[in-house]
Parts: structure tokens; C-alpha cells; sequence
């Protein structure tokens, strides 16, 4: 049998269990922040969370479903800056991910608003970057390691 609340850790990379990060939000508090929100989504893609996904996207943008991507592996995400302004917030990060054996690099300047009591993504503008990690570059998961030694192909 699985525990209710599994100890593992949040896979936004707060350092923080899952249960006492995002793992909050994704059974029902909302997101104090857009910054929160935005990691809180960042862990819902990696665990398949469309469900919640739809639910913290604004109605107005917000698309009818969101496929299953099962293919995409979420590995690293880097907030690299985050505001907001009255009702209006941004987010700007960086999410690494690995399709198969290929590694890529999402940068995205997100835009949520605030509604009804809580934030709601909206739109960005987002740019993908191909990854070509070498045997012994830093590994792009963030681990530290080299590339050979962690994630890398054996
Ligand atoms: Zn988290
Ligand atoms: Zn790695």
C-alpha cells in the first residue's frame, strides 16, 4: 500500500517534501503567489497533474484538454526571476526536460492574474532550446555530477 502523503521531494527543487510544497496546492490551498503557482504547475507537468493544471489556468486561455505527454521527463527547474503588481503577476524561469534521449531547455516569461481570490496562469512567452551536454559537462538535471555520471547514457 502507498502512504497518503509520500515522502518525497517536490519536484519544483524548492528542497522541500512534496507534501509541504507544492504537494499543498495541487490537493486545494491556493498558491500565495504567482512564483508558488508557477513552481506549484512546474511539479503538476512532472507528476502528470493535468487536472490541476486546467484548474489554475485562466478561463480565458485556457485550453478544452491537455494531452497525456507521458514522454517528456521534467528534470530541473530554475526560477530566475518573479513580481507582481496589484492584480498582475510574472514569473520568469527556465525548465529542463528530457524527451527520450533528448535534453532540451524551455525558458518561458509567464503572466498570471489575480481572480476570484486566487492566481491564475495566463499566457508567456516561451522559447525551447536544444541541450547537447557532454560526457563531462555539469549534468543538466542540476545535480552537480557530471553528465556520464548521473543522468547521462551508460
Ligand atoms: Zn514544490
Ligand atoms: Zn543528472
Amino acid at each position: 500500500m502507498k502512504p497518503l502523503i509520500s515522502p518525497t521531494a517536490c519536484p519544483c527543487g524548492s528542497g522541500r517534501l512534496l507534501a509541504q510544497c507544492c504537494g499543498r496546492h495541487h490537493v486545494g490551498e491556493p498558491a500565495p503567489t504567482p512564483e508558488a503557482l508557477m513552481r506549484s504547475r512546474y511539479s503538476a507537468f512532472a507528476l502528470g497533474l493535468t487536472d490541476y493544471l486546467l484548474a489554475t489556468w485562466h478561463p480565458s486561455t485556457r485550453p478544452a484538454q491537455l494531452p497525456a505527454d507521458d514522454a517528456t521527463e521534467w528534470k530541473r527547474l530554475e526560477v530566475l526571476d518573479s513580481g507582481e503588481e496589484g492584480d498582475r503577476g510574472r514569473v520568469h524561469f527556465r525548465a529542463t526536460f528530457r524527451e527520450g534521449g533528448r535534453w532540451a531547455l524551455l525558458e518561458e516569461h509567464s503572466r498570471f492574474v489575480h481572480e476570484d481570490g486566487q492566481w491564475w496562469y495566463l499566457d508567456g512567452d516561451s522559447a525551447v532550446h536544444r541541450l547537447k551536454p557532454g560526457r563531462n559537462a555539469p549534468c543538466p538535471c542540476g545535480s552537480g555530477r557530471k553528465f556520464k555520471a548521473c543522468c547521462g547514457p551508460v
